[in-house]
This record gives structure tokens, sequence and C-alpha cells, in this order.
């Protein structure tokens, strides 16, 4: 395994390794087509919960191998658009495809378990192990592999599965837990990562630690990920291109470098200049 990285935070804990036997590295596109086709994408997607709307028509898509984050303030409809692609929100009016196909016809159980997903907070089960939680995606698919799959993640996101695999969640630190939710979105091998504010409740140094680890990670990996969050320097260290999500409306969408040199709006300016970016 001479091709492995190893990422050590500065307190020198949890690296974070890739290894081409634990994970399918992204596959050469054998076709112009395919070249082409985003792994994610929305079109003109509307949602409105009661007088509340939630999008109007947002539009954004995912090249292959590719990290979008979505940014936006809270309630500006991250979370809404992030789950229109594993189906937990279905859409007033507009089109999502995942992998090219199209997202109201697929069967949502299925999509779920091929698509990984970290929500909000986490979402770990608090009377499962560390272990159990790891390897629900595996399990739910029926496959015979599922422990040894959860702890393959485990050890992916750099966490020992001996040390930590029979803990409770309630016995580890904020950034572990955060470790083990994104331990369970890999565990089921997913091509695709959705991502909902997965370093949000952490504190600064362990959300530093965590986002250079997680970007090598997903580099490595050769992942498609969507990640949502509401920091605009985090979205500039991690992703390849950004997303502006405002009163449900992608106000521009660009590379970090290009959000900087030309806003397209003037929410866009005063969301950079808040951020120290502009
Ligand atoms: P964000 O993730 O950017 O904070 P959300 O996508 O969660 O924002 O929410 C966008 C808007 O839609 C908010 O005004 C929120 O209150 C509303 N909303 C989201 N989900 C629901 C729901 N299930 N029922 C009613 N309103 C909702
Ligand atoms: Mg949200």
């Amino acid at each position: 395994m001479g091709d492995e990285v190893e990422i050590r935070g500065s307190r020198g804990q949890g690296e974070i390794t890739a290894g081409e036997d634990v994970f399918p590295r992204r596959r050469t596109p054998s076709s112009p087509e395919a070249v082409i086709r985003p792994a994610l994408e929305a079109r003109d997607v509307d949602k409105r919960y009661g007088s509340v709307v939630a999008l109007e028509d947002a539009s954004v898509s995912v090249a292959e191998g590719e990290c979008v984050a979505l940014v936006g303030e809270s309630g500006s409809g991250k979370t809404t658009l992030l789950r229109t692609f594993n189906r937990m929100v279905v859409p007033d009016g507009g089109t999502v495809w995942v992998e090219g196909r199209n997202v109201g016809e697929a069967d949502p159980i299925e999509l779920r378990r091929n698509v990984g997903y970290v929500q909000q907070e986490g979402g770990l089960l608090p009377h499962w192990t560390v272990l159990k939680n790891a390897s629900l995606v595996p399990r739910l698919r029926a496959l015979p592999d599922a422990e040894d799959r959860a702890r393959s993640a485990l050890s992916l996101v750099g966490l020992d599965p001996e040390t930590f695999g029979a803990r409770w969640p309630r016995e580890l630190s904020g950034g572990q837990r955060q470790r083990v939710a994104l331990a369970r979105a890999l565990a089921g091998r997913p091509r695709v990562l959705l991502l909902d504010e997965p370093f949000g409740a952490l504190d600064a140094i362990t959300r530093s630690e965590l986002q250079s680890a997680f970007g090598d990670l997903v580099g490595r990996l050769g992942v498609t990920v969507l990640l949502v969050t509401h920091d605009l320097r985090e979205a500039a260290m991690l992703a390849d291109r950004i997303a502006v999500l405002h009163t449900g409306r992608i106000e521009q969408i660009g590379t970090p470098e290009a959000l900087t040199r030309e806003p397209a709006t003037s929410y866009v300016s005063r969301l950079l200049g808040q951020a120290g970016l502009a």
C-alpha cells in the first residue's frame, strides 16, 4: 500500500488513512457523456412549507469527484436542498438526478443505501455501540461483511475499531462522534456523500483538525461530495466550488476565487466581507 496517505492532527490524534484496498477509487469515465454528466444535479427546484418558500428555482450540479459547498445563513434552504438528493425532501417542482437517475422515480430506500448521508448533529443512535452505528448501512443491505466494512470505515476516519468499537456515543468527544457519523456514511462505500454541517458543533481546534483530515480523505477517495455549511471560510477551504443560497435562491455558484474576484450580487459581497474573504 505504497499509495497510502496519512494525516495527523496537531494533537497527534487520529490519523485518517485511505488505502485502495478498503474503498473503490473513482472509476475512469468510459465515454465522453460520462465525463460531462454530473454525479448530482438539481434543476429548477421549488419547495414550500405553507407560506414559507424554502427553495425557489434552485439549480446546482456536482461533477463526479467534485466537492461543492452549499453556503448560506440559517434558514436559507441548505438542508432542504441537500435532502432532495436522497428524497428525504420531495420538491414541489423541478427535477433532481443522482448519478443520472431521476430521484423522483427512484426507490427511496435503495437510493438512501447508495448515497452516504451525514445529517446535522450526526444522528448517531445513542443506545447503539460505535461499531453497530458504523455498520448500519451495510447491515441494512444485509451484507455478510457489514462489521468488517464498519471497522475499515472507522480506521479510515482515524478511530481504532478495537479501542472505540464497543463504546457508546456518549463516551466520545464531539469530534470523535462526528468521525463515527462520517464512518457510518462511508461504510456503505458510496460514490456520493451528502454532508450537513458535519463540523458545525465542534470547537475551533477540533474543527480545523477534522476539516483538514476530511479534505485529504475525500480527495483520496475520489468521492463526490455536496457539503452544507454556514461557514464560508470552511467552504473556501474544502470545496472546489461554492453555491451561495439566500432565502431559497442560489445567488452564485463558482470557485472560491471566482466568488472573491467577481461577486454576482451585493449579498455575496456582504457574505464574503463578513467572512474576511472580500
Ligand atoms: P438551512 O438548512 O439553510 O438552515 P432549511 O433548509 O432547514 O434551512 O430551512 C429552510 C426554510 O424552510 C426555513 O424557513 C425553515 O423553517 C423551513 N422548513 C424547513 N423544513 C421545514 C418543515 N419540515 N416544515 C416547515 N418548514 C420547514
Ligand atoms: Mg440546515
